[in-house]
């Protein structure tokens, strides 16, 4: 007998139940990385998660022949991949930890049903997820629409479990018996990094994929920005937030491991920032519990009235501005630099880069959202979708379609000293701390562009856009 861990979005040997779970069985086993592009519904990664793909995977086949396993990489359909694998390897178990999407779910089950006919146990895990959409209810059965409410459920479930050690030796996958080594595809044949043009530079100075990259993050984050995190969340200029989200969103770090570590750093629970910083967790459980009610979170609004919002067509020149940071406008533009440069952008500047292109522009915000998907590192089936309709008015307990983001006066309230945007607009770096947030008003600004359109015009004409959707109902 032999068994098989499937890892998806939980790469590492940390706090793994599945994996785990594999060491206690004590059989040869087979730990498998499936690139599924084929089963239906399942959303392709963007380019900023291939490139952070490809440098998990090195990273995790590097710990696992460090705990005396090889990581197996196989590319195609998951239920059929599994099938070959069982076939090849004679394994008894397939475990893995779970994931909330509706595609992903169905071909679990699919999976689940076959083992199960053919007697092999198929089990799977908790791990990716503090609190499992299914596990907190209102009081009528329903999933919440509101995150205050959500959150206070969630906090007063319980202390969530003690997150796992590592083992330090994983069972040998070496030919045990009649048992057979699976062969494994080679990581560069899968083509996941970016080539003519290799536009990755920025994203590799920035990052270091992988679990030692993200336990250090968590480190540098606990042993400085933790302490001030209320504060220093909104100030995009400097390191405020833990920046863990690319490592949450590829399970190089476990939700339970960063709740616990933050338990241990600060016992006492008086400390506001961090409770600040858990509920922005909960966000992120939030967001997937949204998810696994609404499979559809990405291309449907979550609230149907939107169906009749009257979004504009951007022009190509519009979106591109929006795209390239060239609005005019420099905290939407420092925030869209960011995210090319680097797969990421500060979550305030999100939100105004965002809604600029929703609101003053008027464009649906599926475009807003594939753009993201493709450009984020920590591109999230959840969070992301989420976060725009939020945005948008189209979401859950959303913002209101009232308030649009002013990015002139944002970047003077949390950019005051323009820290930030003179680290992603040379064009405009030269200019003092008061003439930089609007830099039309300047003599020198020829090289940077002008408004693609009027903060004041745009604005009413959401307005009015969104008035038309309040008495059309
Ligand atoms: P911290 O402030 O250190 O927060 C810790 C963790 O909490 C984050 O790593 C993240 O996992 C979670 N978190 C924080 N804020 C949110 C939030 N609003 N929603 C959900 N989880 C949150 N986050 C993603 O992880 N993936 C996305 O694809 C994504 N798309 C977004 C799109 C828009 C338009 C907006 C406004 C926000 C989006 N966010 C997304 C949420 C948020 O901006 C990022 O999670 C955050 O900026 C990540 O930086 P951090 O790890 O330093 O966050």
């Amino acid at each position: 007998a032999s068994s098989i861990v499937w890892l998806r979005d939980d790469l590492r040997l940390d706090d793994n139940p599945a994996l785990s779970h594999a060491v206690g069985l004590g059989l040869p086993l087979t730990v498998v990385y499936i690139l599924d592009e084929e089963s239906p519904g399942i959303r392709p990664l963007g380019g900023a998660a291939r490139w952070w793909l490809h440098h998990s995977l090195t990273s995790l086949a590097a710990a696992l022949a460090e705990a005396g396993s090889t990581l197996t990489l196989r590319r195609g359909p998951g239920s059929r991949v599994i099938r070959d694998l069982v076939a090849e390897t004679g394994a008894q178990h397939v475990l893995w930890n779970r994931r909330y999407g509706g595609p992903e779910r169905s071909l679990d089950a699919e999976i689940k049903a076959w083992a199960a006919e053919n007697g092999i146990e198929a089990a799977s895990f908790q791990a990716n997820l503090i609190f499992e959409p299914w596990t907190i209810t209102t009081g009528s059965g329903g999933p919440y629409k509101v995150f205050t409410p959500y959150w206070r459920a969630c906090t007063a479930s319980g202390e969530p479990r003690s997150p796992l050690d590592a083992s330090a030796r994983l069972p040998s996958p070496a030919v045990a018996g009649s048992m057979k080594q699976a062969g494994s595809d080679a990581l560069a044949e899968w083509s996941l990094l970016p080539v003519s043009p290799d536009w990755s530079g920025g994203l590799a100075e920035t990052w270091l994929p992988g679990e030692a990259g993200a336990h250090s993050r968590l480190e540098d984050f606990l042993d400085g920005p933790a302490q001030d995190y209320g504060t220093g969340r909104d100030l995009p200029g400097m390191e405020g937030t833990s920046r863990l989200s690319p490592h949450l969103r590829f399970g190089e770090i476990s939700p339970f491991r960063v709740w616990h570590e933050l338990r241990r750093n600060f016992p006492r629970e008086a400390t506001p920032d961090v409770g600040i910083f858990r509920s922005e967790l909960g966000w992120r459980e939030f967001c997937w519990q949204l998810l696994y009610a609404n499979p559809q979170l990405a291309t449907r609004n979550y609230r149907p009235d939107f169906d009749r919002f009257e979004w504009q067509q951007p022009t190509a020149a519009e979106l591109e501005a929006w795209q390239q940071g060239r609005t005019g406008y420099p905290l939407v533009d420092a925030g869209m630099r960011q995210l090319w440069q680097t797969g990421w952008m500060h979550n305030r500047v999100r939100m105004a880069a965002a809604s600029f292109l929703v609101k003053n522009l008027l464009a649906d915000w599926r475009l807003g959202e594939a753009w993201f998907w493709d450009t984020l590192v920590d591109a999230d089936a959840a969070s992301n979708p989420a976060n725009w309709q939020w945005v948008a008015g189209s979401g859950a307990d959303a913002s209101p379609y009232f308030r649009i983001f002013n990015p002139v006066t944002q970047s003077k309230k949390f950019d005051a000293d323009g820290r930030y945007l003179r680290e992603f607009i040379p064009e405009i770096a030269h200019m003092d701390r008061r003439a930089i947030h609007e830099p039309w008003n300047q003599p020198d600004v020829q090289a940077y562009p002008a408004p693609v359109v009027g903060l004041h015009e745009s604005r009413e004409r959401a307005l009015a856009t969104y008035q038309k959707l309040r008495k059309d109902q």
